[in-house]
């Protein structure tokens, strides 16, 4: 005779409790709820995809699914944080042991797990930016290369190269061939350099970004032993804004995802913006053919933002070709407004109207981190950095620092500084550092010759600054260039009178600087730009003493209000470029400059490449796209200082991709001093 006796376990883990029916659509709820396999939810900007991802992550983890299981592949660590920070609170397990984060987070976890088997060891370092520089200047130095008076490329355009090089998995000289043309001239020294370069790491046990990337999938490509343990544990793997995922990126996930494991990517092919990265849309594209029995998902409606916002998105999207056609639905009410297209006479006047309404806006009780300057180009950003500085206004500017903290500014700033103030050493040292062959030493010699030809103490400067300087003895490598650098500084002040600052700064880009640029960084073009915002600008002073003292205030005062301090990121306005506002959203957004030639941007129109167009076109989707109930587009009708003398502006050609009963025109007046302006 037996006993019959059942064992009644306490639920392994408790129920988070979420309603997932009434947090989710049926879409949503159909990607959350899906089965084991490979999955693409595949839907416009604001359709709740980063929610799904979050909801999903919960779902699993409330069906048993262990948090170590499950890996999320994030644009950004700081989504990670917000995504994981969002599970974590609704559901009671603990999620610690779940893997969040950028591809290059992860790929850094599982290197410093397996470094010996690739050469390195558990402590290896990681080269940022900076150090990834100076790497390359002491192997650039160590190859002895034969330059003559020729410029080599510096280490960050050789990084620019290399990194291009690993992410889109093409050679050296196919980057250069395509990219880079004008380094052609320098192939087989960029390869040899290169060469070393990778030698260099490995001795010094040192990794790079790209390599974070590229080594975790030739770890996983030459140990399959190890690609089975992470198999093995990711049974789901979930990737955020799929879209500008890179051919290495992509495959490091269908490694890890191999075998049955679950994969789960969202992303909106109408924002994919990075291909000047090496991002690759045929990813998300061809993800189901690459994923056989891929359930694709796709939403069809909008959360984000208000009906009028949104159709002027999907008007203005409309125009492109190459996409999967979507159409969105706004689940939120009409606000009665229309996105408002506002051109203003100049520059100055569109720094005033967006600084003030957004006063307004706080004033009726919006919070300034729920508004965003959104801009094409971090240099665009200069007038209202200095708008909301002058109004006491704090904002966080998340597209690089702030405008006269920058190198190349403060570089043309030097030539400046020294021409009026000739016993400013720092300013002089900047300035001579820049040619090539000039050392700390040799600009310390060429300094005490400056003090030795008794005009350091003059009152006034020499009438004939290369009468003086051309005399001075100067590194060999560096002749010709100290040549164009004194004839420049007779530019500068020619009998003792200095030139306005726009002509000064003329003198010292087309003189000297450009060709410096373009040896130096792989985005001199940006920097050039800044530099002519830097002049037009300087266009507002007829003293270039009161210019410069105004330079050395704005970089001093960074926008911070009164001196009060550190101001937590909620009460700040956000300035951003479209790039980096990928994800985000704000409850208002002002989307400036919106000029043919600045958005889309000139070199885009010149060259007529329609897949570019299509790129930028993409861009302002994203941008119009970030704003929940208020949205202005503003451009300025002339711009009197223009550096390249164009100074009427074109309104951008995206303003004829919509209807104009989608919006609203404003004109703006100019009310005199009073606070008001009458719309
Ligand atoms: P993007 O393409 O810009 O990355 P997205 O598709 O990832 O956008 P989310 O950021 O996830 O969209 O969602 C946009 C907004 O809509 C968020 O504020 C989100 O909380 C809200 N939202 C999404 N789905 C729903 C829903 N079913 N109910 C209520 N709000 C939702
Ligand atoms: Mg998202």
């Amino acid at each position: 005779m037996s006993r019959q006796y059942t064992l009644h376990r306490p639920a392994a883990t408790r129920s988070s409790g979420i309603d997932y029916r009434a947090a989710l659509n049926d879409d949503q709820y159909a990607a959350v709820t899906s089965g084991p396999g490979r999955a693409l939810v595949i839907a416009g900007a604001g359709s709740g995809k980063t929610r799904t991802l979050t909801y999903r992550v919960a779902w699993l983890i409330d069906h048993g699914v262990d948090p170590r299981e499950i890996l999320l592949l994030t644009f950004t660590n700081k989504a990670a944080r917000e995504m994981t920070g969002r599970v974590r609170e609704q559901v009671p397990q603990d999620t610690s042991a779940l893997w969040a984060g950028t591809f290059h987070s992860i790929g850094s976890r599982i290197l410093r797990r397996h470094a010996e088997e690739i050469g390195f060891t558990r402590s290896f370092s990681i080269l940022d930016r900076d150090d990834q520089k100076s790497m390359l200047k002491s192997v650039i130095e160590a190859c002895r290369i034969e330059t003559g008076q020729r410029r080599f490329p510096k280490p960050e355009v050789l990084a620019s190269v290399f990194s291009l090089a690993e992410n889109t998995g093409s050679a050296i000289e196919e980057v250069i061939d395509t990219r880079h043309p004008h380094l052609i001239e320098w192939e087989d020294e960029i390869a040899k350099v290169h060469k070393a370069y990778l030698e260099r790491k490995l001795a010094t046990n040192s990794m790079d970004f790209d390599d974070l990337l590229v080594r975790t999938v030739g770890l996983f490509e030459s140990h399959p032993d190890i690609l089975d343990l992470y198999r093995l544990r990711f049974r789901h793997i979930l990737v955020d804004e799929y879209q500008d995922t890179n051919a290495v990126q992509g495959r490091l996930v269908d490694l890890l995802a191999g075998g049955d494991n679950s994969l789960m990517a969202v992303g909106d092919d109408a924002q994919s913006i990075y291909s000047w990265r090496g991002a690759d849309m045929s990813l998300i594209l061809g993800f189901p053919e690459r994923h056989p029995g891929a359930k694709v998902y796709t939403i069809e409606t909008n959360y984000r933002s208000v009906p009028e916002i949104l159709d002027l998105s999907n008007a203005a999207i409309r125009a492109n070709r190459g996409r999967f056609e979507k159409s969105l639905q706004a689940a939120r009410p009409s606000a009665g407004v229309r996105p408002a297209v506002v051109p203003l006479p100049d520059p100055q006047s569109q720094a005033a109207f967006v600084v003030q309404r957004l006063c307004d806006l706080h004033e009726a009780g919006m919070p300034l981190g729920e508004i965003a300057v959104l801009y094409r180009a971090h240099f665009q950003s200069l007038e209202i950095q200095l708008e909301l500085t002058a109004r006491g206004i704090p904002f966080a500017i998340t597209s690089g620092l702030r405008f006269f903290e920058q190198a190349h500014v403060k570089d043309v700033a030097a030539f400046m500084r020294f021409v009026v103030n000739r016993r400013d050493e720092v300013s002089f040292t900047r300035m001579a550092g820049l040619l090539p062959g000039c050392g700390p030493a040799a600009c310390a010699r060429l300094w005490s010759q400056w003090l030795a030809s008794g005009w350091a103490d003059c009152d006034t400067p020499p009438p004939v600054w290369s009468d003086v300087l051309l005399g001075f003895k100067v590194p060999k490598k560096s002749e010709a260039h100290w040549c164009q650098l004194c004839h420049t500084l007779d530019e500068l002040s020619a009998d003792g009178v200095p030139a306005r600052p726009p002509e000064m700064i003329f003198s010292i880009l087309e003189g000297v600087y450009d060709d410096y640029l373009r040896a130096t960084f792989d985005n001199a073009d940006t920097r050039r730009a800044d530099i002519e915002r830097l002049s037009e600008y300087g266009g507002g002073f007829e003293d270039v003493v009161e210019f410069l003292a105004q330079l050395s205030l704005m970089s001093s005062a960074d926008g911070e209000p009164n001196g009060k301090g550190e101001v937590a990121d909620e009460a700040k306005v956000t300035l951003s470029s479209i790039h980096q506002a990928k994800g985000l959203e704000w409850g208002a957004v002002f989307l400036i400059w919106l000029v043919d030639g600045q958005f889309p941007n000139g070199r885009v129109l010149e060259g007529e490449d329609d897949d570019l167009l299509e790129e930028e076109r993409r861009l302002f989707y994203v941008a119009v796209t970030r704003a929940r109930d208020e949205l202005y587009l503003t451009y300025p009708l002339f711009n009197p200082r223009s550096y390249s003398g164009d100074v009427v502006c074109r309104p951008s050609r995206f303003f004829e991709d919509f209807p104009q009963e989608l919006i609203e025109h404003w004109n703006v007046g100019d009310g005199g001093f009073s606070d008001e302006i009458p719309f």
